[in-house]
């Protein structure tokens, strides 16, 4: 579903994804790990078509995401993201956010659209948060509106980074069982991630990235509990 094919990118004179390369099948959900800056989420803003890259190739479902394509038909309005900082609308309801993409970007019916975002919303579990602005909803909730708005644009797959990074530990449980339920029902997911557990327990398959190259992956089972290459094993003995 997902194809990354020898990825290169630079920023100028700094080459920060060196040769990438990895599929996602359709329905898996794959957890990329690893230092900051090793370029996890310049990898998410490439296949989502937010950046551009100099080598390579990235195909959904065999067609190649194009970021200089702005038209609704483009892949890139087919795999949404959800950032670390929620990026609502803060003067827009929980209800009226999830509405935007569909009503604006897929020309559905303002009726169609909020019927379908109050069905989304009381599945995140804020069906009694419909008409709350963002800046009355806290941390965990505000993530949860942005996950019902990624599934309003029915997409093809939905790119998370570090989407829990952001919240009081104790919010982030509330958001991490809503993934759950997301990957549970099929949906195709990359996941840039610190919490090891979530990856272990949902994750197909766990990448793990440092200085722009994959250095190993495989099973949560393989990379994270049995990891073989030091610098694998060093990356987890300083996060765990
Ligand atoms: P973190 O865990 O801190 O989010 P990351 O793995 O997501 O890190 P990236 O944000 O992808 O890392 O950044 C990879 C490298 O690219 C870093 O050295 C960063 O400074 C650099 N970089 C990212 N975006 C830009 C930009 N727009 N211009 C220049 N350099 C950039
Ligand atoms: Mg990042």
């Amino acid at each position: 579903m997902i194809q990354v094919q020898d990825i290169h990118k630079s920023f100028g004179k700094l080459k920060v994804i060196k040769g990438v390369s990895f599929d996602v099948n359709k329905g898996e959900v794959v957890c990329i790990i690893g230092p900051s800056g090793s370029g996890k989420s310049t990898i998410l803003r490439c296949i989502n078509g937010l950046e551009t890259y100099q080598r390579g190739a990235i195909l959904i479902e065999g067609a190649k995401v194009d970021p200089a394509d702005r038209s609704i038909t483009s892949i890139r309005t087919q795999v949404s993201m959800v950032f670390q900082r929620f990026n609502l609308f803060p003067h827009r309801t929980a209800l009226e956010n999830v509405m935007e993409g569909p009503v604006f970007v897929k020309k559905v019916s303002r009726t169609e659209a909020r019927d379908e975002a109050a069905e989304l919303l009381d599945k995140v579990g804020l069906g009694d948060k419909l008409g709350a602005y963002p800046g009355k909803l806290s941390g965990g909730q505000q993530q949860r509106v942005a996950i019902a708005r990624a599934l309003a644009m029915n997409p093809k797959a939905i790119l998370f980074d570090e989407p829990t990074s952001a919240l009081d530990p104790e919010l982030v449980g509330e958001v991490l069982a809503v993934m759950r339920d997301v990957a549970a029902e099929g949906m195709t997911m990359v996941v840039v991630t610190h919490e090891m557990e979530f990856a272990r327990a949902v994750a197909d398959r766990v990448l793990f990235l440092e200085g722009g190259a994959i250095v190993e992956q495989g099973s949560p089972q393989e990379v994270l509990r049995n990891p073989q290459h030091p610098r694998t094993q060093d990356f987890l003995h300083r996060v765990i």
